[in-house]
């Protein structure tokens, strides 16, 4: 009978063996896992710092017994795979318990070994008892533990991404006092800035401790120091700036690496070496949209890449397209998505592009529990592609995004999305979504029907002294405004036409942008020609830190 061997019991290692078993019931399947556990949910590990998932263990979604009796899935925990020999088809396993070391043969071997978060030996006092990383369960036990048994009031933690953030959430929830520090300008570096400014109001609105431009240099009992010289109290640290593929046993191997430092692969995830298959967050990707080679380490690319993989070795095509890296959190009260390109990705490979972005309801606004969605749509200009999307807000955006996603993947449009028929229902979206009105603002936009500039750029046109009319009501106004605006709502400016400049350049916002829109098309239709829409508007204004 054949026999494949799978490295790694977790997100790909475990989608291979399952997908294996689909397809061939008499194949032999063995999966080696270094650590205790195979099959467990690494997205959810955080959620047990909060309590919100009580009991670790359940984090562990099947065990090697299950695996078993389920499937006839031979699943090994405590056995490091230390060695290929791709010649004679055979690979070491050294038992992490009594250190012995076996040999066993395969056909065909699939590498899912993940990445290991980075802990750089140069951070003084990185190896203290109080630092930790988030990896797997028994980080997660450590990190609960630690924090029970010692008087932990401060954490902090190092790196703003996904992971960073959720960990932050969760110790924010367990009553902490938290710190991130992100080396970078902004954390969450799958959105823009304008995003993660969003994102770090949430932050500081919740009492985070945010450091952004400065990075961890020492570690103390108490506290940590930046390069700054800045010093943040922190009886515990938690270490969140990055993950790097695991590829030593795979360069052990003769496997050849990518131009990013992750092992290469071709289109059906072959590797260099003969019948040495690879994953997940170990593996180099191809970006479908730039075509130029990434990592991307997330859950459901390393469980489509462990199928196709398995696919290939039983003579199947598949549809690896590359990646576009849509992602999702959940940070607070708010959720943050984004799919595609940023606007940082374009501007660095000198794509032209535009944006729209708009700022509608959720849901009828008539109903309960209305919020706003900030969304952002970026688009190649002139031709209208759709290159990205981020939205934000306190309801289940990923609905937008992913939207959105499938419509990058399948080479959309701008005004693909005017005419998409989303389901609507008071409860669940205006009329028009989201999606629908992004769409329709993009086309505009496409078809230079009228002047915008983003709310980023207010503060110049503040220093530039120029003609700025807020649009909302005058209570809206006195509640608070943009310092040099003028208030001529949009229920008034018809009989206010002689306060509007005609000889300088005149900006418009709103709450949202749609009253502002709205009075800008009228100017504009009256033949001023000196009109600009500023869009995000004072909503968004009011959501940066
Ligand atoms: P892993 O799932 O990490 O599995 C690799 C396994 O291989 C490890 O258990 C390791 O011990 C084992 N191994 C390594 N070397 C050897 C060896 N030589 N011998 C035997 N075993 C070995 N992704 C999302 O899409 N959404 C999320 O919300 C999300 N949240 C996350 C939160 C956290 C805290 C973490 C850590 C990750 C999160 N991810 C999320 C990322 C996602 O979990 C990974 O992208 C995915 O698990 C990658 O699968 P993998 O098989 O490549 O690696």
């Amino acid at each position: 009978n054949r026999k494949i061997v799978i490295v790694g019991g977790v997100g790909g290692g475990a989608s291979a063996a399952a997908r294996a078993r689909r397809l061939d019931e008499s194949v032999q399947i063995t999966m080696f896992e270094k650590g205790p556990d195979v099959s467990f949910s690494n997205c959810s590990l955080p959620y047990h710092l909060s309590g919100l998932i009580p009991n670790a263990d359940d984090i562990i979604l099947k065990t090697p017994e299950q695996f078993k009796k389920q499937y006839n899935i031979d699943a090994q925990v405590n056995s490091e795979v230390v060695g290929i020999n791709s010649k004679q088809k055979f690979v070491s396993v050294k038992s992490t318990e009594t250190g012995e070391i076996k040999q066993v043969s395969y056909d065909k071997l699939i590498l899912s070994p993940g990445a290991q978060p980075i802990m750089p030996k140069s951070i003084l006092g990185i190896d203290q008892k109080q630092v930790f990383s988030v990896r797997n369960v028994v980080d997660i036990k450590a990190i609960q533990k630690y924090l029970t048994e010692h008087d932990v009031t401060d954490v902090a933690v190092i790196g703003g991404g996904f992971i960073g953030l959720e960990v932050c959430e969760n110790l924010v929830e367990a009553g902490k006092k938290v710190s991130v520090i992100e080396a970078a300008e902004h954390v969450l570096g799958t959105v823009d800035d304008d995003f993660a400014q969003m994102v770090q109001k949430e932050l500081y609105d919740h009492g985070v401790n945010v450091v952004v431009d400065d990075g961890l240099s020492r570690i103390l009992e108490d506290k940590v120091q930046l390069f700054s010289g800045k010093e943040i109290p922190a009886q515990a640290v938690i270490m969140a700036i990055g993950v790097k593929p695991e590829t030593d046993l795979a360069q052990k191997a003769g496997c050849e690496l990518g131009v990013t430092g992750a092992i290469a692969v071709d289109h059906n995830f072959e590797t260099s070496v003969p019948d040495i298959y690879a994953v997940g967050d170990a593996i180099e990707l191809t970006n479908m949209q730039t075509r130029q080679k990434t990592k991307l380490a997330l859950a459901f690319p390393a469980q489509m890449e462990a199928r196709d993989a398995i696919d290939h070795i039983y003579g199947r095509s598949n549809a690896n397209k590359g990646v576009i890296g849509t992602q999702v959190i959940h940070l607070l009260d708010i959720n943050v998505a984004s799919t595609g390109l940023t606007e940082t990705v374009c501007q660095k490979n000198n794509i032209e592009y535009r944006c729209a972005t708009v700022i509608p309801q959720n849901r009828v606004s008539v109903m309960p529990d209305t919020s706003p969605i900030f969304m952002k749509l970026i688009f190649s200009y002139p031709g209208g592609e759709i290159l990205g999307a981020q939205a934000l807000g306190k309801s289940d955006i990923d609905k937008q995004i992913d939207v959105i996603a499938t419509m990058i993947t399948m080479h959309g449009h701008v005004s693909d999305l005017t005419h998409l028929e989303l389901a609507y229902s008071p409860w669940f979206s205006t009329a028009k979504n989201a999606v629908n009105i992004v769409g329709l603002v993009a086309e505009n936009i496409l078809n230079d029907e009228y002047r915008q500039v983003p709310i980023t750029k207010v503060r110049s046109l503040v220093e530039q002294d120029a003609f700025i009319i807020d649009a909302r009501e005058p209570e809206e106004y006195v509640a608070g405004h943009i310092k040099i605006s003028h208030n001529i709502p949009l229920s008034q400016f018809r009989q206010r036409l002689t306060e509007i400049p005609t000889d300088r350049p005149v900006y418009v916002h709103c709450q949202s942008s749609q009253r502002s829109y709205n009075m800008v098309r009228a100017l504009d239709n009256l033949g001023y020609t000196n009109i600009t829409n500023i869009s995000g508007s004072y909503l968004e204004l009011c959501m940066y830190e």
